[in-house]
């Protein structure tokens, strides 16, 4: 059956000092129990190497926050899902809103870079959601369900089951606008209903399915209450061990 997951989202903060506190608190403040969900923190690429081996890996996954689409040579600047995968992190988000918005990342180069972070033996935790114009306009199935198809309907249904789905509606994202429970609740379950109808039951209802957008401490157990919604994918409440460990508990 599908796991339940609270993953952070760090974004571009904490310097390397800074994230290495981080870490060890998130690691401090679990050390005495056993989570009801699978913990991950994605973090900037320069933090992977360091972070990995301060937290308890039976508890607390580390990820990337993106790779690159290409394997490998001169793409200065770029880092390869082989080279994540090599610090020792098993996760990537891809597809982020943010990502898709300010670095013009389309449909098919999220293909690739699922692909390769498949073919490196990493988690893609694979982001959809519609802006608000969307929302507003009532697009938001189509939308979901074309960037779903778009970048991951050429895989087989054992890669597909390989995959974290993140749905993060982009008007909740930073805004402190939350979904409502209801909003989640109808999404998560549509998107596993598109998922039933290209691979089948079983692959969806193994899939797991993060909520995302201004998800915290005061909203998480109602969220994570929804039988379709297996956790979050967090970004500000993940910047203090505190506030990550009120989401984390939402599933207490
Ligand atoms: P937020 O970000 O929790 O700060 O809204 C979530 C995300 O973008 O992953």
């Amino acid at each position: 059956m599908r796991k339940n997951i609270v993953a952070g989202n760090w974004k571009m903060n904490k310097n390397l000092q800074e994230g290495i506190q981080l870490a060890k608190d998130v690691n401090a403040i679990l050390a005495n129990e056993t989570p009801n969900c699978d913990v991950i923190i994605c973090t900037p690429f320069i933090h992977l190497a360091s972070v990995t081996p301060l937290v308890d890996a039976s508890k607390i996954g580390v990820g990337a926050e993106d790779c690159a689409d290409k394997e490998s040579g001169a793409y200065t600047g770029e880092v390869s899902a082989s080279m994540v995968a090599s610090t020792g992190a098993k996760y990537v988000i891809l597809g982020h809103s943010e990502r898709r918005a300010y670095y013009h990342e389309t449909s098919a180069t999220l293909k690739d870079k699922v692909n390769l972070a498949l073919a490196n033996g990493l988690t893609p935790i694979f982001c959809v959601g519609e802006v608000l114009e969307e929302r507003e306009s009532n697009k938001q199935n189509e939308i979901v369900k074309s960037q779903l198809a778009e970048a991951l309907f050429e895989l087989s249904a054992e890669e597909f089951g390989k995959l974290v789905i993140a749905y993060e509606p982009v008007w909740a994202i930073g805004t402190g606008k939350t979904a409502s429970s209801a909003q989640a609740q109808e999404m998560h379950a549509f998107i596993r209903s598109v998922i039933a109808d290209k691979y089948g039951k079983d692959v969806a209802n193994n899939t797991s399915i993060l909520y995302g957008g201004s998800c915290k401490a005061s909203n998480a157990k109602e969220l994570f209450a929804n039988p379709d919604v297996d956790g979050g994918l967090i970004g500000g409440a993940s910047l203090k061990a505190e506030d990550f460990k009120g989401v984390i508990d939402g599933f207490k």
